[in-house]
């Protein structure tokens, strides 16, 4: 059997190694364009600062390496530049020649990834300080611009995960950093009010955001981006990091099947419409595994997930990929910030029925040292608690409840089981009641009836409707900001303090710092007659979230 690989990083040399352990007798060519096979795309922006100190640790293997562990045919600086289905065969180039050959196939595997996206902005061809990051000579040419020019403003364009890791290590090397994003927010798979945390953590550290602002066109040579809305930024170096769009060409020239979503469409076995023809990774659109729409999630998990399948397939073990749900983890200066499944916004545009939750808790025990707040998000659906998805942002352990709650979701596990995780527990690391069974027993309130709640971003417009709001928080705590018009009475003396709350059947909006008193004074209102509602995530949420920037 002859297989040929298309791509030779993540999912392409993922692939090759598993059809190798597979079998002895294969014959497997693996053709990458680039010089670099299985380099660690996802440690580049952290090479850029020095983080990662030294290159070669970004080559996961060499192409030696790769060739002698694994009797593979590996050639790199070449590229597939056609593929002729009716004679299996592709047509590959010598990028450093241009020799253009042949090479027959029994399996083709397409794994060419995605490109970022670069639109045709006015300006862009006469500037020499843009820059995309893909992959190591991307790295490289930041790297040596870096040295050889004195830059001391860096404008980064988008905000999305490569953006905002990008804007971060840029920031860390000392320069003045500002992303851009026609968005209002950045990190798309957050909703609103998470992202303003991120928002408030980048601002902290220096960062200046522009956002609900796209790019206009450039001047003066790239030295000067002007957005939309008209405002001129002067930036030494620019990094376009506005999305990627997956590498298709091939597959649309070879008549393969694209899906609406423009990838290569594939089935449960990562098949393309040729039978013998596999394809994966970024390229390729899946099913998302809560909506059961099609996705595109350019992630390292899928391609490598993905690249087993293909090659179990290819020797007719039993594997399928049951889709993707974009579990994802990013580092934001000392935030963790990760996200699974569905977030509110999409789950509005799809007209699913959703119920959402808040919760702020501890990493670990409060009286063992340097605990940290984390903030933790779950949606699920309005009556079966079903998962759609979570969200956290925080410090240690975030990613851990996240992978967590991710996993619940792949078991089929509803909102209501996650009180019934046992997680280990040690006051270094935990709590006794974790951050995850937290979250399943504010979920189950909310199912079960015994708490309603309002969101913080409703909370201005009932301000504005003369709602009654109730602070349960200590009036020190007042102080420092509360929501206007609201009444402060401490849950502690709340039951002496009935006389001064409204009519039984008028609406309360009990508000603490993090919902935690809220949610129990609105116990108690409620155990007494009257109609209240918990304020969720409470003043700190509500304060990120209404932030102005
Ligand atoms: C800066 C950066 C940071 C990232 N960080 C993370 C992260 O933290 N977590 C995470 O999950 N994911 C991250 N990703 C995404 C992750 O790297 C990708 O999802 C993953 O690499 C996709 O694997 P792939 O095989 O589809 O494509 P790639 O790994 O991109 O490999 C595709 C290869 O195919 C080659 N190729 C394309 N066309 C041809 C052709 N015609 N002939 C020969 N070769 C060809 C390309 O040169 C490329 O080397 C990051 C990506 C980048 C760029």
């Amino acid at each position: 059997m002859k297989i040929v690989i298309v791509g030779g990083v993540a999912g392409g040399a993922s692939a090759a190694a598993r059809l190798r352990r597979l079998s002895e007798e294969a014959h497997i060519v693996m053709f990458e364009k680039d010089e670099y096979i299985s380099f660690a795309n996802c440690g580049l922006p952290y090479h850029i600062s020095g983080v990662i100190e030294d290159r070669n640790d970004l080559l996961v293997q060499t192409k030696e390496g790769m060739e002698s562990r694994f009797n593979l045919d590996i050639r790199n600086f070449t590229e597939v530049v056609s593929i002729h289905r009716e004679k299996k065969t592709v047509v590959a180039k010598e990028v450093k020649t241009g020799r253009l050959y042949e090479e027959s196939y029994d399996k083709l595997i397409l794994s060419p990834g995605a490109s970022p996206i670069v639109p045709p902005i006015p300006g862009l061809s006469e500037a020499k300080n843009v820059f995309v990051l893909r992959n190591i000579p991307n790295t490289d040419a930041i790297m040596d611009f870096l040295k050889t020019n004195d830059v001391k403003k860096a404008t980064v364009i988008g905000g999305g995960f490569i953006g905002v890791e990008v804007a971060e290590n840029l920031k860390e090397l000392g320069k003045d950093v500002t992303i851009i994003d026609m968005a209002a927010q950045v990190l798309a798979p957050l909703d609103y009010e998470f992202a303003q945390l991120v928002h408030k953590k980048l601002i902290r550290k220096g960062i200046k955001l522009k956002l609900n602002d796209g790019v206009s066109h450039f001047e003066n040579e790239g030295h000067t981006v002007v957005t939309q809305s008209g405002q001129h930024i002067e930036s030494d170096m620019i990094i376009l990091a506005i999305g990627v769009s997956s590498e298709i060409k091939l597959a649309k020239e070879a008549d393969l099947k694209i899906g609406a979503l423009r990838g290569i469409e594939v089935s449960e076995h990562m098949l393309t419409s040729d039978p013998d023809i596999y394809a994966l990774g970024d390229a390729v659109e899946v099913k998302h595994r809560v909506s059961g729409l099609s996705t595109k999630i350019p992630l390292a998990w899928p391609a490598n997930r993905q690249a087993i399948v293909v090659a179990n397939h290819i020797f007719g073990i039993k594997d399928s990929y049951k889709g993707s749900m974009g579990t994802a983890v990013v580092k934001v200066f000392d935030y963790t910030i990760a996200t699974t499944g569905l977030n509110e916004k999409t789950l509005k545009q799809l007209s699913l029925p959703y119920q959402s939750v808040h919760v702020q808790r501890n990493n670990h025990a409060s009286y063992y040292p340097n605990a940290k707040e984390m903030n933790l998000k779950l949606l699920f659906h309005p009556t079966t608690g079903e998962i759609y998805g979570a969200q956290g942002v925080g410090y240690e352990g975030v990613e851990k409840r996240i992978d967590v709650i991710a996993t619940a979701m792949i078991g089929k596990l509803t909102a209501h089981d996650l009180v019934d995780l046992e997680l280990s527990y040690a006051p270094p690391f935990g709590s006794a009641k974790d951050p995850v069974n937290i979250l399943g027993y504010a979920a189950r309130n909310i199912l079960e009836g015994h708490v309603q709640k309002v969101d913080v971003l409703q909370v201005n417009d009932l301000v504005s409707k003369g709602a009654f709001i109730l602070d349960v928080r200590t009036p020190e705590e007042v102080k420092y900001g509360s929501i206007p018009n609201s009444t402060n009475i401490e849950i502690d003396q709340l039951r002496s303090r009935l006389n001064e709350l409204p009519s039984k059947d008028t609406p309360i909006y009990v508000l603490c710092r993090v919902g935690h008193r809220g949610y129990v004074a609105t116990m108690i209102l409620n155990n007494l007659g009257y109609n209240a509602f918990n304020i969720d995530g409470g003043y700190d949420l509500y304060k990120a979230a209404t932030m102005k920037i």
